[in-house]
């Protein structure tokens, strides 16, 4: 039987390019069949974005697309996971055949990237809000967690930080630096996040704890070391700050780079001994990553400036309900 609600399931959510064998039965049934990997853990998470929140309400349809499914392959690279089936329910203020397009052309360009299928959702009215279900896969026991941090090991972090808060700010307010080219490859990176799947998969064996860098990097590293009961010291001259962010950030360049979210970058810790192995395998994927800090038995984190002092800077994540992240 036809209808307005089904023709726009097929429409836009079923033509994909991804077809798994691990998928029985893909959207179409009251439920999807798929046959797991008798030899692997099965890691299942969720993110769910909200017009105006966690995008700004006019950002194109393909980059909110992108976006809803790179936050949740973020959280499986987080974990070292192999990303394999995704559900997506969302809920549309209309039947916007232009926006569908968009949206879907964004989220299975990046399905099709990683080898992911969708196998079901929910499609509903009402305001625009996008929840994505993720699972992966990955060898028992060899997840990374939060909880593994020792001290004395190093911190490390993959990619950039800060250009997507930056990005998020020149947005909102449209000027001739939004506009130059170093303005436009933040705006990039705020609204098509590149989760580091590939160097989460790395990591396994060799990390000791990793978090995907959602909320900055001074909220994200503080569940490490809660979740491991140690502390960090960062040291502020060797964070990763792209050209682009240190030509347009103004002042305060590392403070605002620590407390902006939206990187999707991984923050690690592996143990010293394991570094040049670390940093090799990362070159060899073409994912830049430094060593930032030490991880120390005392708790709490501590930011180290290049004349040794250290510096206090008021550790707030993103906040969601304040948008303003200056
Ligand atoms: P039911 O009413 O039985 O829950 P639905 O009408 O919600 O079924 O969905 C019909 C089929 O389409 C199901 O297989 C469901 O998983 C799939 N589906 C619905 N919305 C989406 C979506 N946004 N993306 C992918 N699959 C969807
Ligand atoms: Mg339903």
């Amino acid at each position: 039987m036809s209808s307005p609600e089904f023709d726009l399931i097929r429409q836009f959510f079923t033509e994909q390019t991804v077809q798994r064998p691990d998928v029985l039965l893909g959207i179409g049934d009251d439920a999807a069949i798929v046959s797991p990997s008798a030899t692997e853990s099965m890691l299942v998470s969720a993110d769910m974005l909200l017009s105006g929140v966690h995008f700004p309400e006019d950002t194109a349809a393909h980059a909110v697309g992108h976006k809803a499914l790179a936050v949740n392959l973020s959280d499986m690279a987080a974990m070292g996971a192999n990303p394999a089936w995704v559900t997506l329910s969302i809920s549309l203020p209309e039947n916007n055949s232009e926006w569908l397009s968009g949206f879907s052309q964004g989220f299975f360009a990046l399905a099709e990237k990683f080898g992911v299928q969708l196998i079901g959702g929910d499609t509903t009215r009402g305001p625009l809000n996008i929840s994505v279900q993720i699972t992966g896969f990955a060898p028992p026991g060899q997840a990374l967690l939060r909880s593994g941090a020792q001290p004395g090991e190093g911190v490390f972090l993959t990619g950039s930080l800060g250009d997507a808060g930056l990005g998020l700010r020149l947005y909102q307010h449209p000027n001739d630096a939004a506009r130059s080219t170093e303005g436009l490859q933040l705006i990039q990176r705020l609204q098509y996040p590149q989760p580091r799947v590939a160097a989460g998969l790395a990591l396994r064996g060799l990390a000791s704890s990793a978090i995907d860098v959602s909320d900055g990097l001074a909220a994200d590293l503080q569940h490490i070391l809660t979740a491991s009961a140690v502390g960090a010291e960062v040291d502020i001259t060797r964070l990763p700050l792209s050209r682009a962010y240190r030509s347009l950030c103004g002042g305060r360049p590392w403070q605002q780079a620590v407390s902006a979210g939206d990187d999707y970058e991984l923050c690690f810790t592996a143990p010293m001994a394991q570094e040049k192995d670390v940093l090799s395998r990362l070159a060899a994927l073409g994912c830049p990553c430094v060593r930032i800090g030490e991880v120390s038995a005392q708790a709490g984190l501590h930011w180290r400036d290049a004349a040794g002092q250290l510096q206090i800077i008021r550790a707030r994540g993103f906040d969601h309900f304040q948008e303003n992240i200056t």
